[in-house]
């Protein structure tokens, strides 16, 4: 891995260390008079660095042009003198109110049509000009007062972008953007109304000016315009986002950049084009927050077990790959009660630990807490951190120091480490966003499909890494993609190419249903991959009253299945057919196939699986691959792998409260007790062992 710049040179960031072991600190909302204080209180408990004033605009630019960083200066000093590094954070993700008012045509236009108010955050325009100019201004001024204040290690350039109720503006300039992005990607008229067949509805384009954004027009927007959309939104915001990072490379050569996010489907951004050009991922990472929300959304009964800690890991297997494996940071880690008109319990004894090895053992180096002391107004007074309100220690604050010590003894050679993974699920944006517009069925999206396949294949603990779809398949045996709905040509070669050479590529329903530019493929589905699978689809088919169900046959015979949301009804063209559904028109008809091509299999999961079938067929399909944990482990436990050269980390975490037992298959010793363990090792409830 290159080193980023800061990381080449210690002197570069004089009494900085390079491990990111931190907290979120809000100086502008704390009087100057416990700065002091608390930076002393920071260094006791063994931080490295702070991320500041990333919502702090107003205080650094109270009026137009007029720069006021004296009282950051001294925030900043006083942070060093008590060897606490500074992340500065970039503010253009709440503008000051002198700014919206005077600039009004700043402010966001939602998928209504209705201009937002400001007032809250995130309420900007990610093409506009006058804002992107003033971002950038105050943004260089930052720059041009901390470039070579000592202390100061990287930068956060915004803060969650598209993280809001209301995450794509619609408003006329992005409609300008956007049609300019359209001449970029088309050069012609004529190749934009082809891609999009706009002679459907009479919507040929005659000059680039005529073209709309999605908004509500009396009928279903063009899909392929839909689609370009979303892409072009994802842009706007990655470019934003690049004029203040070329500033900061001209400005700040020394320093690190990055930006924080809490990835799909939260974020409405293709992530891989926002960190594009940034030195590393910074990831935000709330698991009880995120187990709140899905109780409000669910309204009542209970989540299954696992569900979060899944999806969870998920979220840090996405945020690795990213940047293709390279390790990444938790720019704000859940220390206590998070939320805001709502929020969630504080969190049980061991779970702040064990949630942040989590993300160390799927590749993250560093940490920050979110956040330091909490904060007594504003929105977020009830998103509690590692001091109460009453500036006491939280419940979690011993756990902190002591997990932050324990992450110091890891040291860097750990956490830099790298994770290996013989196995992958690609993540596509565009099918997500595709699925998004046209979802066939009120109760299909992406995300909760993606999940529930990497749920079914991790319960192996395995080790699988979330790809893009252009990402080099060679290294793996077995490559997984769940709804593959949007295919381009390049991608059907290079699955063909993996499955030729002897991978296991394995699929589901909605197959190569649409081209890249959102039509369908003229050929019978699975389109450009009917050859590689065996099959042709005979029909699809949404799942609404009548009930389908699936029979399997050997290597994956067992209980009968469900089939939930959706059946692609199979015709075997060479392919074996290894499930069949049970019930209705299309009972004997095939629902889950394999096909030998080449060296290598396809396999076609035809029906939207229940849990328990789709665990067995994909588990199964996995260990026939030759891909095996590195040590067997019990339901509620998980285990990973870091590695660096030679030297290999094992990470068994404990995500329930139970005492568990492992069985290790030799002698190990614990880097964080020191212990020596072989034959079994025990596991506390929410307890965590790193093994070597
Ligand atoms: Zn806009």
């Amino acid at each position: 891995m290159r080193l980023p710049v800061w990381g080449q040179t210690d002197a570069a960031v004089a009494g900085a260390s390079q491990l990111l072991l931190g907290v979120d600190y809000y100086p502008d909302q704390t009087p100057e008079a416990l700065w002091e204080e608390d930076s002393r209180m920071m260094s006791d408990a063994g931080f490295t660095n702070v991320r500041i004033a990333e919502f702090a605009w107003g205080l650094m630019e109270p009026a137009e042009g007029k720069f006021e960083f004296a009282w950051l200066r001294r925030a900043v000093q006083t942070l060093h003198k008590h060897n606490i590094a500074v992340i500065l954070g970039t503010p253009s993700a709440a503008p000051p109110p002198w700014l919206s008012l005077k600039y009004p045509e700043i402010v966001e236009v939602n998928a209504e049509g209705q201009r937002l108010h400001s007032g809250g955050r995130r309420f900007t325009c990610p093409t506009n000009k006058v804002y992107r100019r003033l971002s950038l201004a105050i943004a260089s001024e930052m720059a041009r007062a901390f470039a070579e204040s000592p202390g100061v290690i990287g930068w956060q350039i915004d803060n969650e972008f598209t993280l809001s109720s209301s995450p794509r503006c619609y408003c006329n300039f992005c409609q300008a953007g956007f049609q300019e992005w359209l001449r970029a990607k088309y050069g012609s008229l004529d190749k934009l109304n082809q891609a999009w067949g706009t002679v459907f509805w009479s919507q040929s384009y005659t000059d680039f000016g005529q073209i709309p954004v999605p908004l509500p027009s009396g009928g279903d927007p063009n899909p392929g315009l839909a689609l370009d959309y979303d892409r072009y939104q994802s842009y706007a915001n990655a470019s934003f986002l690049e004029e203040q990072l070329a500033m900061l490379r001209q400005k700040c050569p020394r320093h690190f950049v990055t930006t924080n996010n809490v990835g799909p489907p939260v974020d409405y951004i293709d992530l891989r084009e926002l960190y594009k050009n940034l030195d590393f991922v910074a990831f935000d990472n709330y698991p009880g927050f995120f187990e709140m929300l899905v109780h409000e959304q669910m309204k009542s009964g209970s989540i299954s077990a696992g569900t979060i800690s899944t999806a969870t890991a998920m979220g840090h297997d996405f945020a690795r790959c990213v940047k293709g494996g390279k390790p990444f940071m938790i720019m704000e880690e859940q220390s206590g009660k998070a939320g805001q008109k709502t929020f969630s319990p504080q969190p049980e004894k061991g779970q702040v630990r064990l949630w942040t090895y989590q993300a160390i053992a799927h590749g993250a180096m560093g940490v920050n807490y979110f956040r330091w002391d909490t904060a007594t107004f504003g929105a977020e007074e009830y998103w509690h951190g590692v001091l109460n309100h009453d500036r006491s220690k939280s419940p979690a604050y011993d756990e902190i120091k002591q997990t932050v010590k324990e992450l110091k003894g890891l040291g860097p050679k750990v956490l830099n480490s790298g994770y290996p993974a013989e196995a992958a699920l690609i993540f596509d944006y565009d099918c997500g966003w595709a699925l998004q517009i046209q979802p066939g069925h009120h109760g299909l999206s992406y995300m909760p499909q993606v999940t529930a396949w990497y749920g079914a294949i991790t319960a192996s603990h395995s080790g699988i890494d979330v790809i893009q779809p252009g990402a080099d398949l060679a290294a793996y045996k077995i490559v997984f993609a769940p709804v593959a709905y949007v295919l381009s040509e390049a991608q059907a070669a290079r699955i063909r190419n993996f499955v030729q050479g002897g991978g296991v590529f394995v699929t589901s329903f909605r197959l190569g249903v649409k081209t890249e530019s959102s039509q369908i493929v003229r050929t019978p589905l699975p389109g450009l991959l009917r050859e590689v699978m065996g099959v042709s689809v005979e029909d699809y088919v949404p799942i609404y009253s009548v009930k389908q169900g699936v029979k399997f046959s050997p290597p994956f015979a067992g209980s009968d299945g469900e089939c939930g949301l959706w059946a692609d009804i199979l015709q075997p063209s060479g392919a074996e057919v290894v499930g069949s559904y049970t019930a209705g028109e299309h009972a004997g008809k095939a629902a889950v196939s394999v096909n030998r091509f080449g060296k290598g299999k396809a396999v076609y999961v035809g029906a939207d699986l229940d849990a328990a079938s789709l665990a067995r067929v994909l588990r199964t399909l996995t260990a026939s691959a030759g891909v095996q944990p590195a040590i067997d482990v019990p339901a509620g436990v998980e285990m990973t792998v870091r590695k660096a050269g030679d030297k290999e980390w094992i990470f068994l975490l404990n995500n329930t409260s139970v005492v568990q037992t492992v069985t290790i298959p030799r002698a190990f010793t614990d880097l964080l007790t020191k212990d020596a363990h072989s034959g079994t090792i025990e596991l506390s409830g929410y307890g965590v062992r790193v093994l070597a």
